[in-house]
Formats: C-alpha cells, structure tokens, sequence
C-alpha cells in the first residue's frame, strides 16, 4: 500500500486566518447560515442563537407560517438580515431550488442546519407503511437531500460548514418507547454526516448534534418527560436555550478544527 497522504496538495494546510479571542470566535457577522425546521423547538433555538451573534439566519419551515414572523422579530431585535422560507425537505426538487434561492438573494451559504426531522413513536409491527415511509423521507432522505444541495454550494465557494441535528435515538434504543423506524433514521444520519466528514475534506466541515430529550413538540409527550427525569442524571428535559451554546460553536469559527464529531447533549442520558 502506498501512502500517499503526505502529498495531498497543499499539506500540510496553514492554520487557519480566526482570531484567537475566542468570544471574536464566536461573533457570526457576515455569515449567512440555513436552519431548516426553523420555525419551532432547537431549529428556532438555533436559529436565535445566530442572530444573537450576529449572523444572517435563513429559515426553513414547512408547515408553520409563523416562521416569517419569527424571522421578522429575529432581525429586528439583533439587527440582522433574516428571511423565512417555506419547503419540504422531503421533496428534493423543492430543496435544490430553495437553495438557489438563498444563493441568489444572500450571495453564499456559511453554514447549513440540516435540523428539520419527525417522529411517529411506534413499534414497528403496529407501524404502517405510508408512516415508515414518512420518517424515513424527512429524517433520512430531507437530510440527504439537504447535504447534497448544500455541498454543492460550498463545493463551489470552496468553503461550508454543515451541521445535522440527529439524536441520542442513534445511539442506543432509548426507552420507554419502541421506535425502531426513529431510531434507525438517525443513527442512519449520524454515519452519513461523519461519512461526508471525510468525502468534503476539502472544502468543508461536518458534524453532528445528538440531543437527548429536549423540550419541544417532539418531546412533549408525558412519557418522555418522565424517562428524562428518571433516567437522566441531570433529572430532567433539556431546555431549547440550552442546546444553542452547542450548535453557535459549531457554527462558529471557535470550532475550525472539529469536523466528523458527533456531539451528545441528553443531560447524560447515554452513559457507557
Ligand atoms: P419540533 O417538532 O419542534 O421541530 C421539528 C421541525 O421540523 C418543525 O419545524 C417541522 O415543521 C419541521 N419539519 C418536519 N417535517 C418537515 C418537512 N418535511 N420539511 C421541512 N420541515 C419539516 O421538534 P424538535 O425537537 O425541535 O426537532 C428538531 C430535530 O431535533 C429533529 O430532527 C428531531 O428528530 C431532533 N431531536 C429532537 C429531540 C427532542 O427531544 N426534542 C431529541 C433528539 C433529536
């Protein structure tokens, strides 16, 4: 075997133009960044955390309007660009031009939050086709499709930044509730973004966010609030403003040499 690693060109790469005042890091000015589910729970968490930093935050809903004027108050209270913009990430024509759209009206993409996901928490031997078939083109092919467009984007600018929102539900198989179809989507997209980690070595940084039980629609549910506070040693749901922290980081240039991480946030849940 030869190893040619060490002729990769341009290796060894200089470190990078940041500053080193890390709270200079974290400032988002003059990045444009997407979070898709933006209209609700971590994706609007997220989604303000940018803004507060000063970044432009582009929202992607589906269903919930509300997201225009959430993206309204975002750049009137942080002073910043915001816009809103609706699309299912299930349809991949859909995604593909919305990204254009952003192009064509931002000028680039700095970072993209591939966030937006769903759940139909059920056994799989209760679970129907058309349900399988619904988690899997949000949670696996909305993220797909997603990296895809957003890829080629930073192929071409030679920089990007992706980030995906999979889950603790990748990593073990959490209970009280059987969710095998949950479950297999994200550990599907925790593979696939450490994957594209290493294919867009070049020109951009990947990585993943696993949340435990947070406390959004998707965590609303009686029994998950209970788990958490039975089974995590934090003894409770993590609040959406304490996962904006995470993803600011790691949209930042506080994190320039993370890529491939995939990062628990679960109050502890997942302990070996
Ligand atoms: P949420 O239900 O509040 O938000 C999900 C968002 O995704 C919504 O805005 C929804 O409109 C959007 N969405 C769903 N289908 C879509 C589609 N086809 N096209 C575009 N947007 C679509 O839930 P949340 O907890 O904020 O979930 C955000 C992400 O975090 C999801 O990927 C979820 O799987 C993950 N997650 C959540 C928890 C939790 O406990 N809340 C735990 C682990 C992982």
């Amino acid at each position: 075997i030869q190893d040619t690693a060490h002729v990769r060109n341009g290796f060894p790469r200089p470190f990078p133009n940041t500053p080193t005042n890390v709270l200079e890091q974290l400032r988002m000015t003059g990045k444009v960044v997407v979070v898709t589910g933006g209209a609700d729970g971590i994706g609007l968490s997220v989604a303000e955390a940018i803004a507060e930093a000063g970044g432009t935050v582009v929202l992607w809903f589906n269903s919930n309007k509300a997201a225009i004027e959430r993206s309204q108050d975002l750049a009137k209270t942080h002073n910043v660009k915001s816009a809103a913009y609706q699309v299912d990430v299930s349809e991949s024509e859909q995604v593909a031009e919305t990204i254009k759209k952003v192009v064509k009206d931002f000028g680039k993409i700095d970072v993209f939050v591939a966030n937006a996901g769903m759940a139909i928490s059920k056994p799989i031997l209760e679970q129907t086709l058309p349900e399988y078939k619904k988690q899997m083109s949000v949670n696996v092919d909305g993220i797909v499709y997603c990296a895809k467009s957003a890829g080629e984007v930073f192929k071409r600018q030679g920089f990007g930044n992706l980030i995906i929102t999979s889950s603790m539900s990748g990593h073990v198989v959490n209970v009280p509730v059987d969710q095998p179809v949950y479950n297999g989507s994200k550990a599907y997209v925790t593979h696939f973004g450490k994957s594209l980690a290493r294919e867009w070595r070049d020109f951009a940084r990947v990585n993943i966010v696993s949340p435990g039980f947070f406390d959004t629609k998707m965590g609303a549910s009686p029994l998950c609030i209970q788990e958490a506070y039975r089974m995590s040693p934090m003894g409770r749901q993590g609040h959406v403003k304490e996962i904006k922290g995470l993803y600011l980081y790691l949209a930042s240039d506080a994190s320039t040499y993370m890529t491939g991480s995939d990062v628990l946030i679960d109050g502890g849940y997942v302990l070996p």
